[in-house]
């Protein structure tokens, strides 16, 4: 079950500046609770979307680099006030223990590299913030979590919407019941994959298709939607293995949940037509999100239909990223764990192992 405490909401929505500093603005702030992150992979998303985040955080600075290239690292440490000494390679990323301007070191990474990054990371001594998926296997997860235990460092995975205010809405509305019992929930995550060569396509780097890249979307959205685990899965998998794109990995696959009340969920993963979709529906009305989970846009609707468009209500005004960022700061200057830890990255690979499994055997998979 995942429990959301009306604490945890807040803390989301807002990180440290809406506990802490009441009347805070999404600007950047810095006090002694501010920690520094180095980011690991200066890619699509740890270069285009993290590293320009911490200008609207309020307790997390850009303080290290990690790259295999090092002249974009002092491109891009120049133009955000990093340190020249404070820019590693993946040969000496483990002297990062020796840094004290660096707290956190930020898993941007294909991931088949999430694992060895992260154990690397923790036993330098710093905490991990690790993208989704967490672990290539479940097996992978778990020695994060251990490493993270054994080092006494705190282990956050990047799943940005349970600090995005749409979702938080979408959630605290159907925690308070607003759309009676919830029975059924449905949601559709994919987007259109081009060059074959990418990583995302090699099953040894990415760990498998669509489902580990943005199908986990979908089935991250069932379980916080519902707030519970399910207990089983059924998978259908539909991929043309004669496209060089999907030589090695899925393209479709289309999973059921079902969870421990009744509720069922029904949820589709592709790589070949863009969607971001979430819809729950319950005896007395039904909440839904189009689109749902990207970086922006996203429209929630709450009722019958989609008669009665919401609007969340203004935060603090900080970014999913920013509120994602922050948070970990947070949880660590309070000694208590993100809200989406390591456990939460090792249920969802848990789940995508038991898809994987029924979709190959055609059976139902039942869950532990
Ligand atoms: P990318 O291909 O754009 O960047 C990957 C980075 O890793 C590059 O800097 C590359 O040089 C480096 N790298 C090191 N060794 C590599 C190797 N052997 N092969 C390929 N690249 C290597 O990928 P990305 O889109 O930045 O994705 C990185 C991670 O972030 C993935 O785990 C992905 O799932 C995650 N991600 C999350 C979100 C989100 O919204 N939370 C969005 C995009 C990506």
């Amino acid at each position: 079950m995942i429990d959301f405490t009306r604490r945890d909401m807040i803390a989301a929505a807002g990180g440290i500046a809406a506990l802490a500093l009441p009347g805070a603005t999404a600007c950047a702030r810095a006090d002694s609770r501010t920690l520094g992150y180095a980011v690991v992979g200066l890619g699509g998303y740890g270069l285009g979307r993290i590293v320009p985040e911490f200008a609207n955080c309020a307790h997390s600075r850009l303080t290290g680099l990690v790259s295999g290239d090092r002249a974009k690292a002092e491109r891009v440490a120049a133009e955000h006030g990093v340190p020249t000494r404070n820019i590693y390679d993946y040969a000496n990323f483990d002297s990062i223990a020796d840094n004290p301007n660096i707290d956190i070191v930020y898993v941007c990474l294909p991931n088949s590299m999430h694992a060895e990054y992260t154990i690397r990371a923790a036993k330098a001594g710093k905490h991990v913030m690790c993208e989704k998926p967490m672990a290539i296997s479940s097996a992978e997860c778990e020695a994060m979590i251990a490493a993270c235990k054994a080092a006494d460092r705190k282990l956050m995975i990047g799943y940005r919407c349970h600090f995005e205010a749409t979702n938080l809405e979408a959630m605290r509305r159907a925690r308070a019941g607003e759309i009676g019992t919830p029975r059924y929930f449905r949601s559709e995550h994919g987007f259109v994959q081009g060059d074959p060569t990418k990583w995302r396509l090699k099953k040894a780097l990415a760990g498998g298709g669509s489902l580990m890249d943005i199908g986990i979307y979908a089935l991250n959205a069932a379980r916080y939607m519902t707030g519970e685990e399910p207990i089983a899965v059924y998978a259908h998998e539909q991929t043309d293995r004669s496209d060089p794109r999907f030589h090695e990995v899925e393209d479709m696959i289309e999973f059921q949940l079902e969870f421990p009340s009744g509720v069922i969920g029904s949820c589709m993963s592709m790589y070949s037509a863009n969607q971001s979709h979430i819809l729950l529906m319950g005896d007395k009305g039904r909440i839904e999100l189009e689109p749902a989970t990207g970086y922006s846009g996203h429209r929630l609707w709450v009722g019958r239909g989609r008669e009665t468009e919401i609007t969340p209500p203004p935060g603090p005004g900080k970014t999913q990223w920013a509120g994602q960022l922050d948070h970990l700061v947070q949880c660590i200057v309070e000694d208590r764990e993100p809200i989406v830890s390591g456990t939460e990255g090792l249920r969802d690979l848990r789940i995508i192992e038991a898809i994987y499994r029924s979709a190959k055997e055609r059976a139902r998979v039942g869950l532990a």
